[in-house]
């Protein structure tokens, strides 16, 4: 729970009964308390995450004007609110808000939850189980085939080894199959600014470049980062680090071998922008805006070979477009890609200030 800091306090600022603010902060939802003027005197830490505020003002103009609406009537009024996650991309909170007048001293409470988003994560969950169960058939189906080829071939040690070994490369694509599925279903639910963590993009990057290091090293592909960035962001540090490996291991298996994969940062008007670059085999113009999308793959043979579910592009859109930020490529065939996470960089000066 948090109450207004002494530099936006307003001149009536008055002490809120200790009951009412506990109730509050006790409540699954979000919530503030406004005094006249739309001043907050009371914010949850959720909905100070949310981006409700700026600068100790309400942003939503929907949200201004149902208030107003509450202050004129002094009845209770419920909306739907869209905040931005933050200053780039597409990433919006979908809220509901219920507008109460308080008696005491024309207080306005607000309520805040996130309903919309539930009825998303539903929507985007039945289409997923959709395509989930065709993606499964094919490896499902290639090992009951692969354990008739064993069976039929018993007395032939060769083939059985033969079998043998195809059916633990396809066992593998089902664990990896499954492992991505549930990344994605985990970024998908989750919100990482809402229980936000401080994380230091060095750290990020230094973590995602090492756990892709095996797979460079078995293509004789150079992967760099050569920088130290002190920059931070606001999120979830284990889904960050999970985006960047996925472009690092992208640029490394649609490169050819004894190429270069480079990993720069580059801060400019409060963005930091994570880049990988490769020297590979690039992607048509036409292509650039459905690699984004869940299973799509420009070559489904080159993507089998490399193991790749399909997922993982995918999982690199949702989790910087939860984190507030985007992701954009820059490609073309046979010279290179590069793939960047643009995030909002968190300002740790200005909250020590506060
Ligand atoms: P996959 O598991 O197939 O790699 P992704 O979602 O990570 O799935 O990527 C989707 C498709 O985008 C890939 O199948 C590939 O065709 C293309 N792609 C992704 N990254 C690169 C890259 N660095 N260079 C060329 N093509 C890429």
């Amino acid at each position: 729970m948090k109450f207004l800091r002494k530099d936006s306090e307003p001149s009536d600022a008055r002490a809120l009964p200790e009951m009412l603010t506990e109730t509050l902060s006790l409540l699954d939802g979000d919530s503030l308390i406004l005094a006249p003027g739309e001043v907050p005197i009371f914010v949850t830490p959720g909905a100070e995450n949310l981006g409700i505020l700026k600068d100790g003002r309400i942003q939503s103009p929907e949200l201004l004007a149902t208030v107003r609406v509450v202050r004129r009537t002094h009845n209770q009024q419920v909306g739907k609110i869209e905040i931005p996650r933050g200053p780039i991309g597409e990433g919006k909170h979908e809220l509901t808000v219920k507008v109460l007048p308080l008696t005491k001293d024309d207080l306005v409470l607000v309520l805040i939850s996130d309903e919309s988003e539930a009825q998303r994560v539903h929507d985007v969950r039945r289409d997923f189980v959709a395509n989930i169960s065709h993606e499964l058939k094919t490896p499902i189906g290639a090992l009951s085939l692969l354990s008739e080829a064993v069976l039929g071939s018993k007395d032939d040690p060769e083939s059985v080894v033969k079998f043998a070994t195809r059916m633990q490369s396809e066992a593998k694509r089902l664990t990896d199959l499954v492992q991505e599925i549930i990344n994605l279903s985990r970024v998908q639910d989750s919100d990482p600014l809402q229980l936000a963590q401080e994380v230091s993009v060095e750290y990020v990057i230094r973590e995602a470049v090492d756990q892709c290091q095996i797979t460079a090293d078995s293509r004789s592909i150079t992967v760099t980062y050569l920088e130290n960035t002190d920059l931070v962001v606001l999120g979830d540090r284990d889904q960050l680090i999970m985006a960047v490996h996925n472009l690092i291991e992208n640029a490394i298996n649609y490169s050819p071998e004894n190429t270069k994969v480079s990993v720069t940062t580059n801060s400019d008007s409060g963005i930091i922008d994570i880049s990988v670059a490769d020297q590979g085999i690039g992607i048509s113009e036409s292509e650039q805006d459905r690699i984004f999308e869940r299973f799509y793959r420009v070559d489904p043979a080159r993507s089998r070979q490399t193991g790749g579910t399909g997922l993982g592009l995918s999982i690199v859109k949702h989790v910087a477009a939860k984190h507030g930020g985007e992701v954009k490529v820059w490609s073309v065939e046979n010279v290179g890609s590069t793939f960047s996470i643009r995030l909002p960089i968190y300002d740790t000066q200005m909250e020590k200030a506060q």
